[in-house]
């Protein structure tokens, strides 16, 4: 059999095996499509049946998560934490509580994550976890209380060497403060990197929380750069509002860039004098609030309902920050046809299949997500470091490490799609730097 009949074989029986779920068969037909070149010139991997061994979890735990919300009543939610993939360290990945979090949503994130953690260059693996508990709307008491309950599953999985989670949509830095302390009473033991996204006082890293947005702007500068383009005067339209979206607001309007647009589930705003981020901090941030409120603050921006809408807006750069599967075909091509020139993912896989498809044939600029958005996990490692160093560097280390780190995934993911026939095609150059080396751990110790 060739090998682009095996692959396509292999991901009908991952669909069979796994139904229902189509987030996980979107990033399972992603990753092993782009792998086709390296499995051609390097068989072994098929040989020893790393595909079929890296497709499945090494460890899936769902649990039961009670709790009691304000007005007495009890509430149940379902905890999911997909151990994926632990060849080149232990599992690593955030923590998403979304009402619409499910087995097919983790499982997209836990296998993504283990060759964008391994694109880092860090000994980190593959993990992803959370919760279909909604943080909307519910009181920061009714917060602690489903931390502390969803931690009191979770405790027993997890460990510094073992599994180290950290945050992702819905989990920030009062979350991951209430999962901390509930560990550390049920173990009686600081090990303070059990978790990452921790705060400064108590063995988190500076930088960390802007990391994500930083990382993503430091590519896609790099990708300018090659070109040489810069953020400098570009029109940039960027989704979310939340974590990875702010923090990338806020490095391309210090690269020069107008950022016109940002939005949330209900809507977007659009602001022709650029965002203004101290307002948008302190609706998401401080109030919590829905971002219609940006307008009461600034009476020439405008609120426009339904967040798909923001791709209508004509931009030079397009930052995806929201959530999977936000750019669809039809987004895509109006972005191309209103003339967008890159293109870089912040969130997790936030343009369909079809939509990368449409970004590839009109040679725009393509970041993906594993590659762009891998630095909210990198300096997440560079705190677990600090931790057992028992350490602290200081914000500019953290945030020079971050743009080395960015730098090199770019060359990295560059120079594989390069060495194997795909020029500039991104999506095939950071799954290959990225499988690589973890399929070369795995082959090293053995069948397990
Ligand atoms: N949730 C982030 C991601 O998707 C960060 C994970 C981490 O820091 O472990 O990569």
């Amino acid at each position: 059999m060739d090998t682009k009949s095996y692959v396509n074989k292999l991901i009908e029986n991952v669909k069979i095996k796994n139904p229902g779920e189509t987030e996980f068969h979107a990033t399972i037909k992603e990753v092993l499509t782009s792998l086709i070149p390296l499995l051609e010139k390097e068989p072994k991997y098929i040989e020893e049946g790393v595909l079929e061994r890296i497709v499945e979890p090494e460890r899936q735990i769902m649990f039961r998560v009670p709790w009691v919300d304000d007005n007495g009543k009890i509430q149940v939610n379902r905890g999911f934490r997909i151990e994926f993939n632990s060849a080149i360290g232990p599992y690593k990945g955030g923590l998403r509580f979304h009402p619409t979090v499910n087995l097919s949503i983790i499982k997209f994130l836990g296998f993504e994550q283990i060759f964008k953690n391994s694109l880092t260059g860090l000994p980190i693996g593959g993990g992803k976890g959370g919760s279909d508990f909604d943080p909307k709307g519910k009181s920061d008491r009714e917060i602690m209380r489903f931390c502390q309950s969803f931690m009191n599953e979770l405790y027993r999985h997890i460990g510094e060497n073992t599994d180290v989670p950290a945050g992702d949509i819905g989990v920030g830095g009062r979350e991951i403060g209430y999962l901390f302390g509930q560990y550390k009473k049920l173990k009686n033991s600081f090990d303070s990197g059990v978790l990452t996204g921790k705060g400064i006082p108590y063995g988190g890293s500076l930088a960390r929380t802007e990391a994500t947005g930083y990382g993503l702007v430091y590519f896609v500068d790099e990708m300018l750069k090659d070109k040489d383009l810069s953020f400098e005067g570009k029109t940039v339209v960027v989704s979310g509002s939340g974590n990875v979206a702010t923090y990338a607001i806020q490095k391309v309007q210090e690269l020069g860039g107008l950022v016109v647009a940002c939005s949330d589930s209900t809507g977007y705003v659009y602001d022709e004098n650029g965002i203004n981020l101290n307002t948008l901090k302190e609706i998401k941030e401080v109030q919590r609030k829905r971002i219609s409120e940006y307008t009461k603050y600034h009476y020439t921006a405008k609120f426009v309902e339904g967040s798909q809408n923001i791709w209508t807006i004509p931009c030079d750069i397009a930052l995806p920050c929201a959530t999977q599967n936000e750019i669809n075909i039809d987004a895509a091509k109006t972005l191309v046809k209103n003339g967008v020139i890159a293109v870089g993912e912040g969130a997790n896989m936030p343009s369909t299949l079809e939509a990368i498809d449409v970004f590839l044939e009109n040679k725009v600029l393509f970041a993906p997500a594993k590659a762009s958005n891998a630095g909210g996990v990198a300096v997440s490692a560079l705190e677990m470091s600090q931790n057992s160093m028992r350490l602290a560097w200081s914000f500019e280390e953290v945030d020079e490490r971050l743009k080395n780190i960015m730098k090199n995934i770019y060359n990295n993911s560059k120079n594989a799609a390069e060495t194997y026939g795909f020029e500039g095609n991104l999506v095939v150059g950071s799954n290959i730097a990225g499988f690589k080396k973890v399929a070369d751990a795995m082959l090293a110790q053995g069948i397990i």
